[in-house]
């Protein structure tokens, strides 16, 4: 076969050289009618089937290394599915009210579930489809009887159209050198094991399984995100030096992942963690993040269902607990628009991008909103804890809020339970009138985060689902470095802080800007945290605002990035390549 490149996007940085291997990738579905009588075996079989699936994962996880604790906890939450009432009891009532197999059964379940979740923009809830697909496949695949040996034999590069934690799991950490596959995301669970494990891993490769051939020769590109099938001499030469180095490099920035982030000049900004869920605790240290910049709630509300104040209560907790005594901000519950999380409640509407989502959900929800609020109070009592409040469109919204809050402390007091009295409250920076308010805002509010990933797409008026104008997401836009230094300046005016907890914020050149512009505090994916730190370290905040003074009389985005890549060279010299920016990096080191 001739060399090809393909493009995906990288999931788990880094290089990787080997023989490729093809995972099962066409599950054949039984579709089989049953009989009255068969109904009760059938709905044994699919319980015996997910029972079996969660003993072999049960087994594997004694077997995972305590220096991969995070790889447990996805493998404990692998198995919790497998026995969840949502795929299971859905599963068995379908056996018995369509008379089908077990097989069948399951997968119109899972095709169930994961519709709830597609066509839903929000990456981390698609990645959640993810977790659902795999542990159903796995469960019929105990069904149908198919076979899931370990093949720690052959090093290999593991290319299929998806792949679950538990398919990792069974080649080990040492059977797999990169991983490619044609779904899945960054925040998949597949994802996060293999940055865990430093796999190098590509998604989304659209034509991987009609180009790739079992046994042939592949690098994994999984900092620019390219697989190259069937490299010739001069490919196979270039990326063997180039994956040396980057493992000297990616080496040197782990190990120095808790150092301090001070410029060259002397400045230190704050650099949190993003966090989803409770799972990602365990590595939290150990990526050198000072605390959570901030924890998405969403996780909880799940699968349509309301969360109890009980559990939140211990979530938020744990939380508290394992940051401590770093700070902890938990945003309050962001539904609506792309995170469709309680379908149920949320009414339809004509544009959910421009209805309620965020705080406006929340005010109007107020039951919903007070159990939260009563638990993220009551947990952060003797913490270091702070609210944050998205979709943020005026002042009136924060004035509400904190009366709900004062009255919620009035109950809580009331009811005799200990609770945080003045837990600060921040408001995030993600709608245009917010950025045009934002000196009318700073007054109103303890601090700002600007969540980048809205703030574009509403600012530049792009519908995130609509491909025809994704060519205009553009972060780098004019209209969007004069709104980072508009709320920055009104922070500062108001002495209050500005932190960034949108991609922006990981991204090379967004660091670039932001340190630029005066930014306090950046909160990123922790995975993020080493290198965003040792960024910093390599940059000079006086030379970065003298940049951005000059990238503010620029009036084209071309010129924007012209001049942001030329001074990304000489900021991070020979080290450019082991860098990836969405924005300009992208081909430079071709
Ligand atoms: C953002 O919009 O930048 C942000 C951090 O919030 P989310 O990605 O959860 O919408
Ligand atoms: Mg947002």
């Amino acid at each position: 076969m001739a060399r090809l490149i393909l493009w995906g996007n990288a999931i788990s940085p880094g290089i990787a050289i080997g023989p490729l291997r093809l995972k099962q990738s066409i599950r054949l579905l039984e579709k089989r009618r049953i009989v009255a009588e068969d109904v009760a075996k059938e709905e044994e079989a699919l319980v015996r089937a997910a029972e079996q699936v969660r003993s072999a994962l049960g087994a594997a996880v004694r077997e995972v290394p305590e220096t991969l604790q995070e790889y447990r906890e996805i493998m404990l939450s692998q198995m919790e599915l497998a026995r969840d009432p949502k795929i299971i009891d859905s599963a068995r009532a379908r056996i018995r009210r369509r008379k089908i197999c077990a097989t069948w059964a399951l997968n119109e379940t899972m095709e169930e579930l994961c519709n709830l979740f597609s066509g839903i923009e929000d990456p981390y809830l698609q990645d959640r489809a993810q977790d659902i697909k795999a542990i159903c496949f796995r469960i019929a695949d105990a069904l149908t009887g198919a076979s899931h040996e370990k093949d720690t034999e052959n090093k290999s590069i593991l290319a299929s159209y998806e792949l679950s934690p538990a398919d990792v799991m069974e080649l080990g950490p040492n059977g797999i050198l990169g991983l490619l596959t044609v779904e899945g995301g960054p925040t998949s669970h597949t994802a996060i094991l293999a940055r865990g494990m430093r796999v190098p891993a590509i998604a989304g490769m659209t034509d991987l399984l009609a180009q790739a051939r079992e046994g042939e020769t592949v690098i994994v590109d999984a900092l620019r995100g390219c697989a190259l099938l069937a490299p010739d001499g001069d490919d196979l030469e270039k990326y063997q030096e180039f994956r040396e180095n980057y493992l000297a490099f990616e080496n040197q920035t782990k190990t120095s992942a808790t150092l301090s982030s001070a410029t060259k000049d002397g400045i230190e900004l704050v650099v949190g963690a993003n966090l989803e869920n409770l799972s990602e605790l365990g590595t939290l240290k150990k990526s050198g993040a000072r605390g959570i910049g901030l924890y998405r709630t969403e996780y909880a509300y799940l699968g349509g269902a309301l969360p109890d104040e009980k559990a939140l209560v211990e979530e938020y907790s744990t939380v508290l607990a394992k940051t401590a005594p770093e700070k902890v901000i938990f945003r309050t519950l962001d539904v609506g628009a792309d995170k469709l999380l309680l379908p149920n409640i949320i009414p339809n509407e004509p544009n959910p991008a421009l209805g309620l989502r965020g705080i406006r959900f929340c005010l109007k929800y107020r039951d919903i909103f007070r159990t939260q609020l009563r638990a993220v109070l009551r947990a952060s009592r003797n913490s270091n804890a702070a609210l944050m409040l998205p979709m943020i469109s005026g002042k009136a919204e924060i004035a509400e809020t904190r009366e709900i809050i004062s009255s919620v402390k009035e109950e809580l007091k009331a009811e005799g339970l200990a609770y945080a009295k003045d837990l600060p409250l921040g408001i995030m920076i993600e709608t245009p009138s917010a950025v045009l308010a934002s000196d009318i805002l700073a007054g109103e509010c303890d601090f700002f985060s600007i969540g980048t990933n809205d703030l574009v797409h509403y600012l530049l008026a792009i519908d995130r689902n609509n491909r025809h104008v994704a060519y205009l997401n553009e972060p780098l836009h004019p209209a969007i470095i004069r709104s980072l230094k508009t709320v920055i300046d009104a922070a500062h005016a108001k002495n209050i802080t500005a932190s960034v907890c949108g991609e922006l914020a990981s991204d090379p050149c967004g660091i670039v800007v932001l340190l630029g512009l005066g930014i306090d505090e950046l909160s990123a994916a922790q995975r993020f945290v080493p290198a965003i730190k040792h960024i910093l370290r390599k940059l000079d905040a006086g030379l970065c605002a003298d940049l951005v003074n000059e990238i503010l009389t620029l009036h084209d985005v071309a010129e924007v990035k012209k001049l942001l890549e030329a001074a990304m060279v000489n900021f991070l010299g020979p080290e450019l390549p082991y860098h990836s920016s969405s924005f300009v990096l992208r081909k430079s080191h071709e």
